[in-house]
């Protein structure tokens, strides 16, 4: 069984790094006889646009990929995320947070806490909101929820793993690499790694295909795995697609956006070479 899935936030154009993903993944299900399933990362509707949502249809189906429909929409999914985090709740493992990023930049930077560390969501949060004892009640809506990484460690059996094409790569001590993530944030009522694990273990994905910049996000991702009782998929993380003064693309990118080259007389199969496919 092989299950893969190419998950843009419609947030803008996709440009080139965007195409080598998706196609990427849609060769290798193909290969394996498998499924290429695509998803629509829109939980930060302050962000997203259905115009934008629109020509990732459009470019996507012109670069020659299929997907079955209907596509799923994370906006739908707030319900299953909060059902999670109520049972993240319930174990304790979750607190309130009430701090902005000028207050977790000025507490990380206090002289005694040494040089400010950084993990795959910046700044390591110093633990500010953390409380002592696990917060009992009602869990607060509408409040960012971050997950107590020193207590969430202690529930679990170590060390953790994952595959990695064909490697296992063992993760270290989460507190002090990755620290106290957020999953609930508060104008969007979860986070992207909260609903990323949920909707890969719903969709039944088995193979993670996707840029090597999401590595150190993968560790949380594992970890999420373990504390909510859902497998693990293979994680795959290729090359990025870089300009030429080695910066990766960004959504910014207008001109290696997928649509620009199409508009400059590039086809399908001219964009699988230039990406090395
Ligand atoms: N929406 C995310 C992104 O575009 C998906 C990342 C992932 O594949 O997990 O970065």
């Amino acid at each position: 069984m092989f299950i893969t899935r190419f998950a843009p936030s419609p947030t803008g154009l996709l440009h080139l790094g965007h195409a080598f993903s998706a196609m990427l993944a849609h060769d290798m299900a193909r290969a394996a006889g498998g499924t290429f399933l695509l998803r629509i990362d829109d939980l930060d509707q302050g962000r997203c646009r259905p115009e934008w949502e629109a020509r990732i249809f459009y470019d996507l189906a012109w670069l020659g990929l299929d997907w079955p429909e209907p596509v799923l929409r994370q906006s739908t999914r707030l319900p299953r995320y909060r059902a999670a985090l109520q049972s993240l709740w319930e174990r304790g493992l979750l607190y309130p947070c009430t701090c902005t990023r000028a207050d977790i930049r000025a507490a990380a930077s206090a002289p005694q806490e040494g040089a400010p560390l950084h993990g795959p969501d910046g700044l390591i949060y110093p633990g500010t909101c953390r409380p002592a004892a696990p917060p009992t009640g009602t869990m607060p809506m509408g409040s960012a929820l971050r997950l107590d990484m020193g207590r969430t460690l202690e529930t679990l059996d170590n060390p953790l793993s994952f595959k990695e094409q064909d490697a296992l790569i063992t993760l270290g001590d989460l507190t002090g690499t990755i620290g106290d993530i957020v999953l609930a944030r508060r104008d969007m009522g979860a986070s992207y790694h909260l609903s990323v694990v949920l909707d890969d273990a719903d969709q039944k994905i088995t193979h993670v295909i996707r840029g090597e910049d999401l590595l150190a996000a993968t560790s949380i991702h594992v970890l999420l795995q373990h504390l909510l009782g859902l497998p693990t998929p293979a994680y795959h993380h290729h090359r990025l697609i870089r300009d030429e003064r080695g910066r990766r693309l960004a959504k910014r990118d207008d001109a290696r956006a997928i649509a620009t080259y199409r508009a400059e007389g590039a086809t399908p199969q001219s964009i699988r070479a230039m990406l090395g496919l």
